[in-house]
Protein backbone atom coordinates (compact mmCIF):
# COMPACT_ATOMS: atom_id res chain seq x y z
CA UNK A 1 0.00 0.00 0.00
CA UNK A 2 1.44 3.35 -0.55
CA UNK A 3 -0.02 7.26 -0.63
CA UNK A 4 -1.25 8.77 -3.26
CA UNK A 5 -0.86 12.66 -3.93
CA UNK A 6 -2.55 14.69 -6.17
CA UNK A 7 -1.09 18.05 -5.82
CA UNK A 8 -2.97 20.74 -7.73
CA UNK A 9 -4.03 19.00 -10.88
CA UNK A 10 -5.68 20.44 -13.62
CA UNK A 11 -6.68 18.15 -16.82
CA UNK A 12 -7.65 20.15 -19.96
CA UNK A 13 -8.45 18.25 -23.47
CA UNK A 14 -7.74 19.62 -26.85
CA UNK A 15 -11.13 20.88 -27.40
CA UNK A 16 -10.14 23.39 -24.74
CA UNK A 17 -13.00 21.55 -21.78
CA UNK A 18 -11.35 21.77 -18.67
CA UNK A 19 -12.51 18.47 -17.11
CA UNK A 20 -10.38 18.81 -13.84
CA UNK A 21 -9.61 22.23 -11.92
CA UNK A 22 -6.92 22.47 -9.58
CA UNK A 23 -7.91 19.39 -7.37
CA UNK A 24 -5.13 18.36 -4.27
CA UNK A 25 -5.91 15.65 -2.45
CA UNK A 26 -3.60 13.71 0.35
CA UNK A 27 -4.85 9.94 0.23
CA UNK A 28 -3.56 7.87 3.08
CA UNK A 29 -2.14 4.61 2.75
CA UNK A 30 -4.38 1.88 3.43
CA UNK A 31 -7.17 4.41 2.51
CA UNK A 32 -10.99 3.74 0.64
CA UNK A 33 -11.39 7.50 -0.92
CA UNK A 34 -14.99 7.74 -3.05
CA UNK A 35 -14.93 10.35 -6.23
CA UNK A 36 -18.55 11.04 -6.25
CA UNK A 37 -20.56 13.46 -8.32
CA UNK A 38 -22.80 14.03 -11.28
CA UNK A 39 -22.26 12.65 -14.39
CA UNK A 40 -19.54 14.80 -16.30
CA UNK A 41 -17.93 16.47 -13.02
CA UNK A 42 -14.25 14.70 -14.19
CA UNK A 43 -14.13 11.80 -11.71
CA UNK A 44 -13.43 9.75 -14.48
CA UNK A 45 -10.60 12.24 -15.69
CA UNK A 46 -9.21 12.41 -12.36
CA UNK A 47 -9.13 8.69 -11.86
CA UNK A 48 -7.35 8.00 -15.24
CA UNK A 49 -4.80 10.21 -14.30
CA UNK A 50 -3.67 8.66 -11.66
CA UNK A 51 -3.91 5.36 -13.66
CA UNK A 52 -1.54 7.30 -16.87
CA UNK A 53 -4.32 6.28 -18.83
CA UNK A 54 -4.63 10.55 -19.66
CA UNK A 55 -2.22 13.14 -19.31
CA UNK A 56 -1.82 15.81 -16.63
CA UNK A 57 -1.98 19.34 -17.95
CA UNK A 58 -0.93 20.99 -14.63
CA UNK A 59 -0.02 19.57 -11.43
CA UNK A 60 1.33 16.61 -10.11
CA UNK A 61 0.48 13.02 -9.20
CA UNK A 62 2.52 10.94 -6.82
CA UNK A 63 2.05 7.54 -5.60
CA UNK A 64 4.16 6.25 -2.82
CA UNK A 65 7.32 8.60 -2.98
CA UNK A 66 7.73 8.59 -6.87
CA UNK A 67 6.03 11.57 -9.29
CA UNK A 68 4.40 9.40 -11.99
CA UNK A 69 3.18 12.04 -14.55
CA UNK A 70 5.89 10.91 -17.11
CA UNK A 71 5.84 7.37 -16.11
CA UNK A 72 3.86 4.72 -18.06
CA UNK A 73 0.54 3.27 -16.77
CA UNK A 74 2.27 -0.62 -17.13
CA UNK A 75 4.74 0.64 -14.77
CA UNK A 76 2.42 2.97 -11.79
CA UNK A 77 2.04 -0.37 -9.47
CA UNK A 78 -1.28 0.54 -9.39
CA UNK A 79 -4.52 -2.13 -10.82
CA UNK A 80 -7.67 -0.87 -12.23
CA UNK A 81 -11.12 -2.60 -12.48
CA UNK A 82 -13.73 -1.34 -14.66
CA UNK A 83 -17.60 -1.22 -14.72
CA UNK A 84 -17.18 -3.57 -17.97
CA UNK A 85 -15.10 -5.91 -16.68
CA UNK A 86 -12.52 -5.94 -19.35
CA UNK A 87 -12.47 -10.15 -19.05
CA UNK A 88 -10.45 -11.07 -22.22
CA UNK A 89 -13.49 -13.76 -23.73
CA UNK A 90 -11.29 -16.47 -24.74
CA UNK A 91 -9.16 -17.21 -21.81
CA UNK A 92 -10.08 -18.84 -18.89
CA UNK A 93 -10.44 -17.32 -15.37
CA UNK A 94 -7.58 -18.50 -14.15
CA UNK A 95 -5.53 -17.02 -17.55
CA UNK A 96 -7.69 -14.15 -16.84
CA UNK A 97 -5.90 -13.46 -13.42
CA UNK A 98 -2.75 -14.87 -14.34
CA UNK A 99 -2.20 -12.27 -17.91
CA UNK A 100 -0.61 -10.00 -16.23
CA UNK A 101 2.01 -11.49 -13.91
CA UNK A 102 2.97 -13.44 -17.24
CA UNK A 103 3.66 -10.20 -18.99
CA UNK A 104 5.68 -9.56 -15.77
CA UNK A 105 7.45 -12.54 -16.22
CA UNK A 106 7.12 -14.11 -13.13
CA UNK A 107 7.93 -17.55 -12.50
CA UNK A 108 4.69 -20.30 -13.45
CA UNK A 109 4.92 -21.61 -9.35
CA UNK A 110 4.84 -17.73 -8.31
CA UNK A 111 1.63 -17.15 -10.39
CA UNK A 112 0.04 -20.45 -9.57
CA UNK A 113 0.39 -19.24 -5.58
CA UNK A 114 -0.89 -16.44 -5.96
CA UNK A 115 -3.99 -17.24 -8.14
CA UNK A 116 -4.78 -19.59 -5.89
CA UNK A 117 -4.57 -17.06 -2.91
CA UNK A 118 -6.90 -14.96 -5.15
CA UNK A 119 -8.96 -17.54 -6.12
CA UNK A 120 -9.95 -18.36 -2.64
CA UNK A 121 -10.74 -15.24 -1.36
CA UNK A 122 -13.25 -14.48 -3.95
CA UNK A 123 -14.44 -17.65 -3.73
CA UNK A 124 -13.83 -18.55 -7.31
CA UNK A 125 -11.60 -22.05 -6.41
CA UNK A 126 -14.54 -24.28 -8.52
CA UNK A 127 -14.70 -21.79 -11.65
CA UNK A 128 -10.85 -21.71 -12.42
CA UNK A 129 -11.09 -23.32 -16.24
CA UNK A 130 -14.41 -21.99 -17.45
CA UNK A 131 -14.64 -19.11 -19.47
CA UNK A 132 -16.02 -15.31 -18.58
CA UNK A 133 -18.98 -16.56 -20.98
CA UNK A 134 -20.10 -19.71 -18.26
CA UNK A 135 -20.20 -17.28 -15.30
CA UNK A 136 -23.17 -14.52 -13.79
CA UNK A 137 -22.17 -11.18 -13.74
CA UNK A 138 -21.12 -10.93 -9.73
CA UNK A 139 -18.83 -13.65 -11.10
CA UNK A 140 -17.36 -11.98 -13.84
CA UNK A 141 -17.03 -8.79 -11.17
CA UNK A 142 -14.97 -11.44 -8.64
CA UNK A 143 -12.78 -12.33 -11.86
CA UNK A 144 -11.89 -8.58 -12.44
CA UNK A 145 -11.36 -8.11 -8.91
CA UNK A 146 -8.76 -10.97 -8.78
CA UNK A 147 -6.77 -9.85 -11.70
CA UNK A 148 -6.43 -6.69 -9.78
CA UNK A 149 -5.71 -8.42 -6.22
CA UNK A 150 -2.74 -10.72 -7.90
CA UNK A 151 -0.57 -7.95 -8.99
CA UNK A 152 -0.39 -6.86 -5.34
CA UNK A 153 -0.67 -2.89 -5.96
CA UNK A 154 0.42 -0.07 -4.34
CA UNK A 155 -3.22 0.92 -4.93
CA UNK A 156 -6.63 -0.20 -6.84
CA UNK A 157 -8.77 2.21 -9.04
CA UNK A 158 -12.04 1.31 -9.30
CA UNK A 159 -14.40 3.07 -12.23
CA UNK A 160 -17.77 2.54 -11.60
CA UNK A 161 -17.27 -1.03 -11.45
CA UNK A 162 -20.75 -1.90 -10.30
CA UNK A 163 -23.06 -0.14 -12.39
CA UNK A 164 -23.52 -3.22 -14.53
CA UNK A 165 -24.98 -5.33 -11.98
CA UNK A 166 -28.32 -5.68 -10.81
CA UNK A 167 -29.95 -3.76 -7.40
CA UNK A 168 -29.34 -6.51 -5.36
CA UNK A 169 -25.69 -8.01 -6.19
CA UNK A 170 -24.61 -4.13 -6.25
CA UNK A 171 -25.13 -4.03 -2.33
CA UNK A 172 -23.56 -7.43 -1.85
CA UNK A 173 -21.00 -6.84 -3.98
CA UNK A 174 -20.42 -3.10 -2.13
CA UNK A 175 -19.84 -5.14 1.47
CA UNK A 176 -17.15 -7.41 -0.58
CA UNK A 177 -15.24 -5.25 -2.28
CA UNK A 178 -15.40 -3.15 1.06
CA UNK A 179 -13.84 -6.14 2.91
CA UNK A 180 -11.75 -7.19 0.64
CA UNK A 181 -9.55 -4.25 0.22
CA UNK A 182 -9.92 -3.83 4.65
CA UNK A 183 -8.23 -7.14 4.43
CA UNK A 184 -5.12 -6.50 2.09
CA UNK A 185 -4.93 -2.36 2.75
CA UNK A 186 -4.19 -1.92 -0.38
CA UNK A 187 -5.16 2.29 -0.61
CA UNK A 188 -8.60 2.43 -3.21
CA UNK A 189 -9.78 5.48 -5.19
CA UNK A 190 -13.22 4.34 -6.11
CA UNK A 191 -15.48 6.28 -8.75
CA UNK A 192 -19.08 6.11 -8.77
CA UNK A 193 -21.99 8.70 -9.26
CA UNK A 194 -23.89 6.42 -6.54
CA UNK A 195 -24.18 8.25 -3.39
CA UNK A 196 -25.60 5.46 -1.23
CA UNK A 197 -22.44 3.45 -2.41
CA UNK A 198 -20.23 6.31 -1.56
CA UNK A 199 -21.79 6.67 1.86
CA UNK A 200 -21.67 2.80 2.59
CA UNK A 201 -17.85 2.09 1.48
CA UNK A 202 -15.94 5.25 1.85
CA UNK A 203 -13.31 6.02 4.77
CA UNK A 204 -13.73 9.60 3.02
CA UNK A 205 -15.78 10.85 0.46
CA UNK A 206 -14.52 13.59 -2.32
CA UNK A 207 -17.27 15.33 -3.89
CA UNK A 208 -16.52 17.13 -6.99
CA UNK A 209 -18.30 19.48 -9.24
CA UNK A 210 -17.62 21.31 -12.33
CA UNK A 211 -14.12 19.66 -11.78
CA UNK A 212 -13.39 20.87 -8.59
CA UNK A 213 -13.46 20.04 -5.29
CA UNK A 214 -16.36 20.72 -3.86
CA UNK A 215 -16.80 18.48 -0.69
CA UNK A 216 -14.51 16.65 1.64
CA UNK A 217 -14.88 14.41 4.64
CA UNK A 218 -16.16 11.55 6.21
CA UNK A 219 -19.51 9.85 5.04
CA UNK A 220 -20.94 10.89 8.14
CA UNK A 221 -19.68 14.81 7.89
CA UNK A 222 -20.80 14.41 3.97
CA UNK A 223 -24.77 13.17 4.90
CA UNK A 224 -25.07 15.92 7.76
CA UNK A 225 -23.96 18.99 5.21
CA UNK A 226 -25.20 18.04 1.93
P1 LIG B 1 -17.43 11.83 -15.04
O1 LIG B 1 -16.52 10.65 -14.94
O2 LIG B 1 -17.61 12.56 -13.74
O3 LIG B 1 -18.73 11.50 -15.71
P2 LIG B 1 -15.57 12.72 -17.07
O4 LIG B 1 -14.25 12.83 -16.40
O5 LIG B 1 -15.84 11.50 -17.90
O6 LIG B 1 -16.71 12.91 -15.98
O7 LIG B 1 -15.79 13.97 -17.99
C1 LIG B 1 -15.55 15.30 -17.52
C2 LIG B 1 -15.79 16.25 -18.67
O8 LIG B 1 -14.77 16.06 -19.64
C3 LIG B 1 -17.10 16.00 -19.41
O9 LIG B 1 -17.58 17.27 -19.82
C4 LIG B 1 -16.70 15.16 -20.60
O10 LIG B 1 -17.58 15.31 -21.67
C5 LIG B 1 -15.32 15.69 -20.90
N1 LIG B 1 -14.41 14.69 -21.50
C6 LIG B 1 -14.13 13.46 -21.02
N2 LIG B 1 -13.24 12.83 -21.80
C7 LIG B 1 -12.95 13.68 -22.79
C8 LIG B 1 -12.08 13.63 -23.92
N3 LIG B 1 -11.34 12.54 -24.18
N4 LIG B 1 -12.03 14.71 -24.74
C9 LIG B 1 -12.77 15.81 -24.46
N5 LIG B 1 -13.60 15.93 -23.41
C10 LIG B 1 -13.69 14.89 -22.60
P1 LIG C 1 -16.98 7.38 -18.51
O1 LIG C 1 -17.38 8.65 -17.82
O2 LIG C 1 -17.29 6.15 -17.74
O3 LIG C 1 -15.58 7.43 -19.03
P2 LIG C 1 -18.19 8.26 -20.92
O4 LIG C 1 -19.29 7.71 -21.78
O5 LIG C 1 -18.34 9.62 -20.34
O6 LIG C 1 -17.93 7.20 -19.78
O7 LIG C 1 -16.84 8.25 -21.76
C1 LIG C 1 -16.43 7.12 -22.51
C2 LIG C 1 -15.10 7.45 -23.15
O8 LIG C 1 -15.22 8.58 -24.03
C3 LIG C 1 -14.02 7.81 -22.14
O9 LIG C 1 -12.79 7.28 -22.55
C4 LIG C 1 -13.99 9.33 -22.16
O10 LIG C 1 -12.70 9.82 -21.86
C5 LIG C 1 -14.39 9.62 -23.57
N1 LIG C 1 -15.17 10.87 -23.64
C6 LIG C 1 -16.11 11.26 -22.79
N2 LIG C 1 -16.59 12.47 -23.12
C7 LIG C 1 -15.93 12.83 -24.23
C8 LIG C 1 -15.97 13.96 -25.07
N3 LIG C 1 -16.76 14.99 -24.80
N4 LIG C 1 -15.14 13.99 -26.12
C9 LIG C 1 -14.33 12.97 -26.37
N5 LIG C 1 -14.25 11.87 -25.63
C10 LIG C 1 -15.04 11.80 -24.56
Amino acid sequence: MAQVKIDNVSKEYQSGLRAVSEVSLDIRAGEFIVLVGPSGCGKSTLLRMVAGLETVTEGEIGIGDRVMNDVDPADRDIAMVFQNYALYPHMSVRNNMAYGLKNRGMSKADIETRVAEAAAILRLEEYLDRKPKQLSGGQRQRVAMGRAIVREPAAFLFDEPLSNLDAKLRVDMRGEIKQLQKRLGTTSIYVTHDQLEAMTMADRIVVLNGGRVEQIGSPLDVYRNP
